[in-house]
């Protein structure tokens, strides 16, 4: 069982509330910024103060709420956009990337990202043929004509995807941070995105998680970005590596913070392999034939006809990471998982 440290921002996400500003340490501040229309509600950013510089990380969504949110919480440090020198992303999705280009114009701070995930050129220059490679992976996939509308991506995913600005700085495995009087860790952890990061901070005793652990929810694992190979193995691997960080207390970017990082991991591991386990045993039944076909027959917690949408396509990628986990191990997979070549990272 891990132990809830952030005791304030549990009871507010219980009561359905956004959680207020926290100063965790000198100079650590946890700063909730809301997510729009997600059940997430909130991507809780993190303010490192150092001497002269700061560091800001995952600015969390674009919106203008979410703006006079990161304010709030900068004004609540002493601080105000102009203050922060350095922007330091966990991974590319827009709950977390999404707000840097606006505290980037505000403050002229670089914005910074793990080596290895995906540029905005990874998408490729043309939509067409973006929107079209897609569609083709999720045939081979066997989704049925009727679905694969609301399954894959359109021009204007394509346009959202593409027109995010390269970030000035990568951030490789043991490098510090450079922000001066800070001495914060990065360590990559591949899975839930092929660059994912976390960060050490070993003198205050943190952990700053992104999404790769949280305390409640088990990230998505997809097979998405054609450069990486097994995601979900990527992913153990991370999983493997939290043992540095066994007696520090997590700063996750969703829910609350707590202890225990290594009964959390345990737990996930454990969720992992049990879902493993079970697209196995759809595979050693002899009824699937398609990624369309395992996905059908695993539990759904609303139950697989529930999924529509970005939720059915997120499904679908899942068990497809499973199925390239399982045939890296030596299970003998007969069911095809080929990748559109709209992803290479
Ligand atoms: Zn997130």
């Amino acid at each position: 069982m891990i132990t809830i440290t952030g005791t304030a921002q549990f009871e507010a996400w219980q009561g359905k509330r956004l959680p207020g500003v926290e100063e965790v340490r000198p100079g650590v501040f946890s700063i909730p910024i809301p997510f729009i229309n997600n059940p997430m509600r909130y991507t809780l950013a993190y303010l490192l103060v150092g001497e002269g510089e700061t560091a800001l990380v995952d600015p969390g969504w674009d919106s203008d709420e979410g703006w006079e949110a990161l304010k709030a919480g900068l004004a609540a440090a002493g601080l105000t956009p102009s203050s922060i020198t350095g922007i330091v992303v966990t991974h590319f999705h827009p709950d977390h990337l999404g707000m840097a280009g606006r505290l980037r114009a505000a403050s002229g701070a670089w914005v910074a990202l793990g080596e290895h995930e995906p540029q905005a050129v990874s998408w490729g220059s043309e939509p067409d043929a973006f929107v079209a490679a897609d569609r083709t992976q999720f045939e081979a996939w066997g989704v049925p004509a009727d679905f694969l509308d609301e399954v894959t991506f359109h021009n204007g995913t394509w346009a959202q995807m593409a027109s995010v600005q390269e970030p000035e700085r990568r951030l490789a495995d043991g490098e510090l941070l450079p922000i001066a009087g800070l001495e914060v860790r990065v360590l990559a952890t591949p899975g839930h995105t092929p660059g994912h990061i976390c960060l050490l901070d070993e003198a205050n005793g943190l952990i700053l998680t992104g999404d790769h652990v949280l305390p409640r929810i088990t990230p998505h694992v997809s097979l998405e970005t054609r450069n990486q190979a097994d995601p979900l193995g990527d992913y153990l691997t991370s999983l493997a590596a939290m043992d540095v960080a066994a007696d520090m207390e997590v700063l996750p970017a969703h829910e609350y913070r707590f202890r225990g990082l290594p009964e959390r991991v345990v737990e996930l591991r454990q969720h992992t392999l049990a879902r493993s386990a079970e697209v196995l045993a759809v595979l050693e039944s002899g009824t699937a034939e398609t990624v369309w076909d395992v996905s059908r027959q695993l539990t759904w917690s609303r139950g697989f006809d529930s999924l529509r949408g970005f939720t059915l396509r997120l499904a679908l990628a899942e068990t497809a990471s499973h199925l390239v986990y399982l045939a890296a191990r030596g299970t003998a997979v007969d069911i095809a998982v080929p990748r559109s070549t709209a992803a290479v990272g």
